[in-house]
Formats: C-alpha cells, sequence, structure tokens
C-alpha cells in the first residue's frame, strides 16, 4: 500500500510497535492545535501486521459532531464514524482505539483515560482487546504525542523510533520523555 509512515514507536520490552501515518499524524496535530481550551479527539482506524505486533494507523477521525468536552474532559460522539469504519472494514481496516487532545497539558495518560482504555478492551462492541491511545499535548504552536496500548492487561507506553528520514526541526513529534509502563 503507498503510504507513507511518518513516526513508528516502539515498545521497551515487548515486541510491540506502532505506525502513524502522515495523514494521521496531520490529522491529530492540527486538530489538537486548532481547538484551543478544549479537548478534543476522535478514533484511530488501521491494520495489524506481523502477527499482530505491529499496528498501522493510517487514519485519524476528526472530532465527531455529537461529542462534547472542556477544558480537561472530552466525551466522544459516534456521529459519522460507522460510516467511515464500514469504508475502511472494506480495506481491511478497523478501529484501533482513540486519541484526544491535552490542551496547554502534558500527553500523559490520566486515570480516567486508563479507565477508559481497560473499559475499550473488555467491551464486545468495540471488538479490541488492545486499544491504543494515542495524546496530543499542545504548548503554543507545538505537539508532543504519546502512545500506549493495553497489551494482554498490561499498559505499555512507547516510545519513538527516530529515524535518519525524521527531520529533526520538527520538534512536534517528539514525545515526552517518560517512556516508563504505567502503572
Ligand atoms: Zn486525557
Amino acid at each position: 500500500m503507498a503510504e507513507k509512515i511518518e513516526v513508528t514507536f516502539e515498545a521497551m520490552n515487548a515486541a510491540v510497535e506502532v505506525r502513524l501515518t502522515e495523514g494521521a499524524l496531520r490529522l491529530i496535530r492540527e486538530d489538537s492545535l486548532a481547538s484551543v481550551g478544549k479537548e478534543t479527539g476522535g478514533i484511530l482506524i488501521g491494520r495489524y501486521a506481523a502477527d499482530g505486533n505491529i499496528a498501522i494507523i493510517t487514519a485519524a477521525t476528526e472530532r465527531p459532531a455529537d461529542s462534547s468536552s472542556g477544558r480537561a474532559w472530552f466525551q466522544r460522539g459516534n456521529k459519522g464514524l460507522t460510516a467511515k469504519l464500514r469504508a475502511r472494514w472494506l480495506h481491511g481496516e478497523y478501529y484501533l482505539g482513540e486519541w484526544h487532545s491535552h490542551p496547554d497539558g502534558a500527553p500523559d495518560p490520566s486515570s480516567n483515560d486508563i479507565r477508559e482504555m481497560r473499559s475499550i478492551s473488555i467491551d464486545a462492541s468495540y471488538r479490541c482487546p488492545k486499544p491504543i491511545m494515542i495524546i496530543a499535548g499542545t504548548s503554543n504552536k507545538s505537539v508532543r504525542i504519546s502512545v500506549t496500548i493495553l497489551e494482554s492487561g498490561r499498559l505499555l507506553r512507547l516510545r519513538p523510533v527516530l529515524s535518519p528520514r525524521a527531520s529533526v526541526t520538527d520538534r512536534s513529534i517528539i514525545p515526552g520523555t517518560n517512556d516508563k509502563g504505567a502503572p
């Protein structure tokens, strides 16, 4: 498939990798910066490769219109998501998780964020036993991204793999320094 992988995140002690395409990363960054003072978010769509060890996120959706949010909370709506997912199913892609922003904040998952991941993983309607959560922490014009996956009940905070291709001037893709497994 002719998709450009922009950034790859990997777990330190597990063979888990999450790859983000340029389009997915751009949507997360732009929508996060545009939503000043209020969290925003959507879902992550893509597929697994390499026996399920590599998640390739090909799309992040914009905020569904029936979402609600505040300074430090985001309740994602559902409007339009079924149609988007249907269109992707034809290409073997499906729901992989959630993304949301932390305006003027660090991209660290809150206890609510972690609870949400756990409930998604056991909610049969999502069919997503290992949800991925991407958080975009903004400050002024820059965005820091964190990627967390719930794998066999364990929360793994992934860290970026810096490829030689990555532009060193693009600081916004450099996530937080906390790459220890979350509690
Ligand atoms: Zn959050």
